[in-house]
């Protein structure tokens, strides 16, 4: 019976803010007890700001604790114990996970978990999955290449903890994939936004029409694309499913994810996790909705190497509209807005990437895939925007080319130089898109 339940955790998805709160307030002295007794680092860390684990009382008293950042966990390790540094707070023989960074900002981190931290991963993805209306009827494909990064692989374990069925497409290309799926009659699948698209554009070469393969709902992750409503609809259009977001990291975990009622925003989860909101320029913690800051979270149970304050960059706003699904666990408007390192300022004006693909995705007649390109005219900074144009459509160019013009000072006040392609003619990527190039900064 309890697979006709609405929620996976019933009585944690609908606990009273109040009551969210008490329970993040006891798990957070407990992990930073745990961590203060346990890793040299956090030791060191806290002592050198004279703050110790029975000092803690409120959310006030967390604010004090130093915040982590990644370039710290760079530091220590590869150095005793061996490959992690003193960060474990468990002996190396329980440790059964080892997972890294991908490395695109810099040299790669590792993280080790326990096998109890590798079932709360699973338990936090089963919180998604279940909110995104994946069932025990259901066949889910994992398009993606099981490896040394996290990605998806708790997302693989907490279908089966559902009670779901997987089908790991590990190295299948993109046309196997395709035909493994229409073979087997999955219903869900989970990748990148990049790949969904690129997978659609695959079928279609093929000459099987995405929509017809039966996949009806896709979970995404590592790009924002998904709360990004152009892309997402485009993702949609092209799968006839429902397309979700969801936001994770691998020092942190699966943090947030988007549910059924599509309403904008994605769920904290806070049952596992402390979220707090710093402004950028003054360093004051925001509790209002609608005012954008970086995120420093914690993950409220991990054990082996945890995660506490860690500065993440993400740029995100508190939403104060309660979702439709009934759930309590507060939202953030639009997923992950932004890293506080990739908006950029050029000529004087802030850019993110996102507000950028928002517009071209919004076109009608222009392909999935753009690139742009920031360098210097001298001394006056340059965008360029390279699109496609889809097959067909190469007649209207000038009324596209107007309206992205239009679009883009709108949303983002700046001025471009455009470049248009034939569709199929600009790079394509497997996992994660590098679209954005700053030239500026070599
Ligand atoms: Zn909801």
């Amino acid at each position: 019976m309890w697979k006709k339940q609405k929620y996976w955790n019933p009585v944690m998805e609908t606990l009273s803010h109040d009551k969210i709160r008490d329970l993040q307030l006891r798990k957070f002295r407990k992990i930073f007890e745990w961590s203060y007794e346990r890793s040299k680092f956090h030791r060191a860390l806290y002592d050198k700001a004279g703050i110790r684990p029975h000092e803690i009382r409120s959310f006030e008293d967390i604010r004090r604790i130093p915040t982590v950042e990644k370039s710290m966990m760079r530091d220590i390790q590869r150095k005793d114990p061996f490959p992690y540094g003193d960060a474990l707070c468990v002996p190396l023989d329980e440790v059964a996970e080892f997972r890294q960074t991908s490395g695109t900002t810099g040299q790669p981190v590792y993280q080790a978990d326990t096998w109890q931290d590798w079932e709360w991963w699973s338990e936090c993805w089963s919180y998604i999955l279940w909110a995104q209306e994946y069932r025990p009827t259901d066949r889910v494909f994992l398009p993606f290449g099981y490896n040394v990064f996290v990605a998806f692989w708790a997302g693989h374990y907490a279908v089966e903890r559902i009670g779901a069925e997987i089908v790991p497409g590990g190295v299948l290309d993109t046309q196997a994939r395709i035909l493994k799926i229409q073979e087997l009659r999955c219903t869900a699948m989970m990748a990148t936004p990049t790949y969904v698209l690129g997978m659609a554009d695959t079928a279609r070469r093929m000459g099987i029409d995405p929509a017809s393969l039966g996949i009806r709902k896709i979970t995404c992750a590592g790009e924002p694309g998904a709360s990004i409503p152009t892309t997402k609809k485009r993702m949609q259009d092209a799968w006839g499913a429902r397309v979700y977001d969801h936001a994770g990291a691998t020092e942190i975990g699966a943090w947030c994810f988007e549910c059924s009622a599509q309403s904008g925003g994605l769920h904290v989860n806070e049952a596992f996790f402390l979220v707090e909101i710093q402004d950028v320029e003054t360093g004051e913690y925001i509790e209002e909705p609608g005012r954008r800051g970086k995120m420093i979270i914690t993950a409220l149970d991990r054990q082996a190497q945890p995660c506490i304050r860690f500065d993440s960059k993400d740029i995100i706003e508190w939403s104060n509209e309660p979702c439709p699904c009934g759930r309590t666990f507060r939202s953030i408007t639009g997923g992950v807005v932004g890293r506080a390192d990739d908006i950029t300022k050029v000529k004087g004006v802030l850019l993110s990437p996102s507000a950028i693909e928002e517009v071209v995705r919004g076109i009608d007649g222009l392909g999935d895939e753009f690139e742009v390109i920031v360098d210097k005219d001298g001394d006056i900074d340059r965008i360029t925007l390279k699109v496609e144009i889809l097959k067909g459509r190469e007649g209207e160019r000038k009324q596209i080319e107007a309206k992205l013009k239009d679009q883009l000072r709108l949303k983002t006040n700046l001025g471009y130089i455009l470049e248009f392609h034939d569709f199929g003619k600009l790079p394509r990527y497997d996992v994660k898109a590098k679209r954005f190039k700053d030239l500026r900064k070599h």
